[in-house]
């Protein structure tokens, strides 16, 4: 992977540049991905990344590296943020629309962008409109990917992630060759914190009340793409292109 996507400026801020090394797109994409947690739009951004260039913007990457730091080198403004992430609730408005502040660079960015876990209310949607107009940036679109409860649940109790590479597997759909291990780098699979039945509970009630309404809210903007977010991850991916026109 480039130095530029590794995400240099999403995970510490705007002081910590990303070198330009990759030449700007004819097609520049400004995408969010909205959609309930275990909805698949994680894995559809990996597959975007490689098809459009543009880096993965994920709020919930940004609290896991917080979380995986020692406890005196964590920042205070995240030391309360991972709190509410390890009980599955939404970290507040106002320090999430601080730390995407700290990284408008990443919105302007001539790659464009693939904003996964932000916005997540219509506070935070609200801050993000402003953000982009301060700095004369339109959105491509929202990408929504629909799917029912029924199937998120079912989704993510099987749900394990790789320590190291963070790539995803399912108990039954999707396992890896031998128990525990990941296929992609040998690396140590384990369930989220977030991921335990009390936290999905958690986590679909705030998607319900909070991210929920912004289907409408970027509806009424002529933003939004709905894809049926069921079936095979490629399956997906090819609506997505549909819709995109790539
Ligand atoms: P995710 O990986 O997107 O499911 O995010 C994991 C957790 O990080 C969420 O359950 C929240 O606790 C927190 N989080 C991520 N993005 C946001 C956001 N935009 N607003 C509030 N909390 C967030």
């Amino acid at each position: 992977m480039s130095a530029h996507g590794e995400r240099v400026t999403w995970f510490y801020g705007d002081e910590a540049e990303c070198p330009s090394d990759q030449p700007a797109p004819a097609r520049v994409h400004r995408l969010i991905l909205l959609g309930a947690p275990g909805s698949g739009k994680g894995t559809q951004a990996a597959l975007l990344v490689e098809r459009l260039g543009a880096c993965h913007l994920a709020m919930g990457d940004v609290f896991r590296a917080a979380r995986d730091l020692p406890e005196e080198e964590r920042p205070p403004a995240m030391r309360s943020a991972v709190e509410y992430m390890n009980r599955g609730e939404l970290v507040p408005d106002d320090t999430v629309i601080d730390l995407i502040r700290d990284r408008s660079k990443c919105l302007t960015c001539e790659q464009g962008f693939l904003l996964d876990g932000f916005p997540r209310t219509v506070k935070q949607a609200q801050a993000l409109d402003e953000l982009l107009a301060e700095h004369g940036v339109d959105l491509s679109g929202v990408l929504y990917y629909d799917i029912a409860e029924e199937e998120i649940i079912r989704r993510i109790s099987g749900r394990l992630t790789c320590r190291q590479c963070k790539a995803v597997f399912h108990e039954e759909t999707s396992p890896p060759a031998t128990p525990g291990v990941c296929d992609r780098c040998g690396g140590e699979l384990y369930r989220r914190t977030d991921d335990e039945p009390e936290s999905v509970k958690t986590r679909l009630g705030a998607y319900e009340a909070s991210t929920a309404p912004l289907v409408e809210y970027y509806e009424k903007r002529g933003l939004l793409y709905t894809i049926p977010a069921t079936g095979a991850a490629e399956t997906i991916f090819a609506r997505t292109c549909d819709v995109l026109g790539i």
